[in-house]
């Protein structure tokens, strides 16, 4: 029960830091954790600003989305974030945003495997490129889920990011690292092209 309510708090707390760096807009996104040696997931409501949630507005449900506890309607995104837990035991947090630049790749569909960035191999590995599917369907949870079993972060095509983390906190580190990689990959496009890493570079950087 104190996890659970210290999960909560963690999530609101997620939310707002989404929405004042600018993560996500309008209700925009959405956040879950997986209650420690449960089946149950902690996850943000549908509809409701990311910047106007408290910690009684995060609602529990089971791996099939089913309401355990809470007042509000779960993310539409609910399946999305139960396949990730399915298919990685390691995952205990999801983050899914709408971040600029990060949805302007999503968009073009220009896949972000420039290794131009030490941070981004370090925190975020290879970047998946997602097909796209309807948000809050099926067919994009099945669809996330498979990329979702080699990655950490993930493009969703003309939609946004997802980052999974053992904690929380690495998920939105993660979300947070991958949109300042689009933000330079696309700074450094305009600059005249970024000079990728060598793989003997890129080899060094992932053994640190
Ligand atoms: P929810 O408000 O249902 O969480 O949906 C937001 C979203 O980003 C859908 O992809
Ligand atoms: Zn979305």
């Amino acid at each position: 029960m104190k996890d659970e309510e210290e999960l909560k708090r963690k999530i609101v707390e997620i939310s707002m830091r989404l929405y004042h760096k600018g993560l996500v807009v309008g209700t925009g996104g959405n956040v879950t954790a997986r209650i420690p040696g449960s089946t149950y997931i902690l996850a943000t409501p549908s509809g409701v600003r990311k910047e106007l949630l408290s910690p009684r507005d995060i609602i529990k449900v089971d791996m099939d989305g089913r309401l355990v506890e809470g007042r509000l309607r779960p993310t539409s995104e609910t399946p999305m974030h139960a396949e990730i837990y399915r298919v990685r035991g390691d995952v205990n947090a999801v983050v899914h945003a709408h971040p600029p630049y990060c949805t302007g790749f999503a968009c073009t569909r220009l896949p972000l495997g420039s290794p131009i960035l030490p941070e981004a191999i370090v925190v975020l590995g290879e970047v998946a490129l997602v097909e796209y599917a309807t948000p809050g369907t099926r067919e994009l949870a099945l669809k996330v889920a498979e990329a979702a079993e080699a990655h950490d972060a993930l493009i969703l095509a003309n939609h946004g990011t997802i980052t999974l983390g053992s904690s929380l906190e690495e998920a939105y580190l993660r979300t947070e690292v991958l949109e300042e990689y689009a933000r330079v990959l696309f700074i450094s496009t305009l600059l005249g092209g970024p000079k990728p890493l060598s793989a003997g570079d890129v080899e060094r950087i992932r053994e640190l």
